[in-house]
């Protein structure tokens, strides 16, 4: 099992010890749906290794950074979303308003979105 963080909760979720509903697994990644989705698909992707956040990876994780990307390329095929489109967003830090610290890239789609994603 890659490197973990026991009271982590998404490495609890990748342990099987937090049920989740998951849409596709590898050796790499899981993605699962977010339990408040934001839009009618609302699915995490992460890695099952415990990396905090966007800004600690490094350049030995380019492995795990494209099997994220990858991954976010596939699932959407799954959701049934890979035309009508999608984004992928990863919050990072307090303005972004990241809560969990085990790096998620959010695939949301099944609506239309505005841009740019904020009130002006
Ligand atoms: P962020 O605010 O970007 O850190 O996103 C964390 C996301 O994790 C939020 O969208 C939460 O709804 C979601 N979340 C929290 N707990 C769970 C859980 N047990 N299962 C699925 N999603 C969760």
């Amino acid at each position: 099992m890659a490197h973990q963080e026991p009271d982590c909760l998404f490495c609890r979720i990748v342990r099987g010890e937090i049920p989740a509903k998951i849409v596709y697994r590898n050796d790499h990644v899981l993605a699962f749906r977010d339990i408040s989705p934001v839009s009618p698909q609302h699915v995490l992707i992460i890695p099952l290794r415990h990396i905090a956040s966007l800004s600690d990876l490094s350049p030995e994780d380019e492995g795990i950074a494209g099997q994220i990307l990858l991954a976010a390329s596939s699932v959407p095929g799954i959701l049934g979303i890979r035309e009508s489109g999608y984004r992928f967003v990863f919050n990072t830090g307090p303005d972004a308003m990241q809560s969990v610290f085990h790096i998620h890239g959010h695939l949301i789609g099944g609506k239309q979105m505005g841009w740019p994603p904020f009130p002006a």
